[in-house]
């Protein structure tokens, strides 16, 4: 496997003058810090689209050396092993430094077709920022990074990708629940890819030190990097690409809405500076359509992660960001200009969405209303939002009775409830296609690209995880194949666009997910 590196990120900012794992606080952008090695590592899945952007096939993946590399027991040459440095604000609350605890970064890959590629170990071992944990991740949550990474970016959603997982033959030790029963779990490592994993915690964590140095050079460097039409233009260049991550941010956001994905943990420490959906943790699929869902319970409490909020929690860790940003400026209104593009960027995002959900030309003020009756109609009939909007989108669906619906309902009181003011919107919803542009095989189209038919359920993944961990992968690669075209009708594969079993409604892993992973 040969793969051509570039360290900027090392080379462009301020390090860590004592490199190895001894816990501190680093008063830089970076750590060096190598993997530690594993026992024996086993590859379990890789994507080849993944792998592709790095002119990599089959034959360099499963070549005897490459399992070595991507568990973190070799390094391939121009690989400068580092653990990035950072903060965040957790659940509303200033954490201080975290930095990168248990994912270590090998270097920027130069891309096949362009561009770059960190490469990146989640689970490589102990780092400056481990504080008191492992530096270890668990089987279970590799899998989920690993599927979701992938999903994500075949649904068209911007997010980091996943090269590879792989098992590394170790326990590791986890109190799933923190409730006093830590068990041994199958531990493994994935290997991440993002053009950059800077997140809004890498700005913060210089700004509250009053570092203003760092925080000039971090902007300096991602914006001659991933922002090059602005790098070097003074207050206006910074300006403006703030301006574009509220933007970024608010279309990524907007994707999760429309599919019903739900990130778990959106602390400022795992908001990408790129708009990418980043760090898949307690993450889950809006199945029964309730918008105060959160898989997380380590937010059960106060729920600040629910599928609702997203769009308002992304907001409030901007204007985080722009109190870091704001020593790089002379006066708030620049950083106030930029939040606003936010606002008006998620308006647009939502009217997208509406049209393309519904399969309308374009999204009228009065759709909105439209969408909003129907969400709440999802809510009270706790009906699968995944399976109703792929039902919808069906030639003859907007008739006027639920028939065309029925595998979508969990609950035949809850239907029995809606029954008749679903009719009613349906009505309303078919005299407003008859006011519209498309045709019916256009409107079908546009609903067949924006609805998909499979999601990475949660019991999906869970079904993989419990196959894998009784030592049979294969599950893993089945379901990667599915999640790859998630918006074709696939024959023989039923199975994975079902609503979520019986057996799956209080299973920990399908509805109860916590942070420790
Ligand atoms: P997360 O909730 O995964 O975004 O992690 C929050 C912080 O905890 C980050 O600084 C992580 O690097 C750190 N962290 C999470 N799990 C571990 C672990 N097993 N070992 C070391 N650090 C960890
Ligand atoms: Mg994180």
């Amino acid at each position: 496997m040969h793969i051509e590196f570039d360290n900027t990120f090392l080379r462009e900012l301020p390090g860590d003058p004592e490199a190895g794992a001894r816990v501190r606080d680093v008063q830089a952008a970076w750590s060096r810090v190598d993997p530690t090695p594993v026992a024996a590592p086993r590859l379990l899945a890789w994507s080849p689209e993944a792998a592709a952007l790095l002119g990599l096939g089959r034959d360099d993946i499963q070549a005897p050396g490459t399992v070595q590399v991507l568990a973190g027991n070799a390094l391939l040459p121009g690989m400068q092993p580092w653990a990035g440095n950072y903060g965040g604000h957790q659940f509303g609350n200033w954490a201080g430094q975290l930095g990168d605890g248990r994912a270590i970064s090998l270097g920027e890959a130069l891309g096949a077709e362009g561009g770059r590629w960190e490469l990146q170990l989640k689970g490589a071992g102990r780092t400056p920022y481990s504080r008191f944990a492992d530096g270890r991740a668990v089987l279970r949550s590799s899998v989920r990074e690993f599927l979701c990474s992938e999903a994500m970016h075949h649904l068209g959603i911007p997010t980091t990708r996943a090269l590879s997982l792989v098992g590394t033959g170790e326990d590791v030790l986890r109190d799933m629940f923190y409730d006093g029963h830590p068990r041994a779990e199958p531990g493994a490592v994935v290997c991440r890819m993002a053009p950059s994993f800077l997140r809004f915690g890498s700005w913060q964590l210089p700004a509250s030190r009053g570092d203003t140095g760092l925080l000039r050079a971090l902007t300096d460097h991602v914006q001659r990097h991933h922002f090059p039409e602005l790098a070097e233009r003074g207050e206006a260049g910074d300006a403006e690409w703030f301006a574009q991550v509220c933007e970024r941010t608010a279309w990524t956001v907007a994707g999760w809405m429309r599919v019903g994905f739900v990130h778990g943990v959106m602390n400022t420490d795992n908001m990408s500076i790129l708009g990418l959906t980043l760090d898949y943790g307690p993450y889950g699929w809006i199945e029964d359509y309730d918008p105060d869902w959160t898989p997380n319970t380590t937010d059960a409490q106060g729920r600040r992660y629910r599928f609702g909020t997203q769009p308002q929690v992304a907001y409030w860790n901007l204007a985080r960001l722009a109190q870091a940003l704001a020593p790089l400026f002379t006066d708030a209104a620049p950083l106030e200009a930029g939040l606003q593009r936010f606002g008006a960027a998620w308006a647009a995002a939502e009217r997208d969405m509406v049209a393309r959900k519904l399969g309308l030309e374009r999204c009228r003020d009065a759709d909105l209303g439209l969408y909003a009756d129907l969400r709440g109609l999802l809510r009270a009939g706790q009906v699968d939002m995944t399976l109703f909007f792929r039902a919808l989108g069906r030639p003859g669906a907007a008739a006027t009775d639920t028939t065309a619906f029925a595998d979508a309902f969990y609950d035949a009181d809850a239907r029995a409830q809606v029954e008749s003011p679903l009719r009613d919107w349906l009505a309303r919803y078919a005299a407003r296609l008859a006011d519209d542009a498309l045709d019916a095989g256009q409107r079908s189209e546009r609903m067949r690209r924006a609805n998909p038919r499979y999601v990475l359920r949660n019991w999906l993944a869970q079904e993989a995880i419990d196959r894998a961990e009784q030592g049979d992968p294969s599950g893993i690669a089945e379901l990667l194949e599915v999640v790859r075209r998630p918006y074709e009708d696939q024959p023989g594969r039923a199975h994975y666009a079902q609503r979520r079993p019986e057996w799956a409604r209080h299973r920990a892993g399908c509805s109860m997910l916590s942070c420790s992973s």
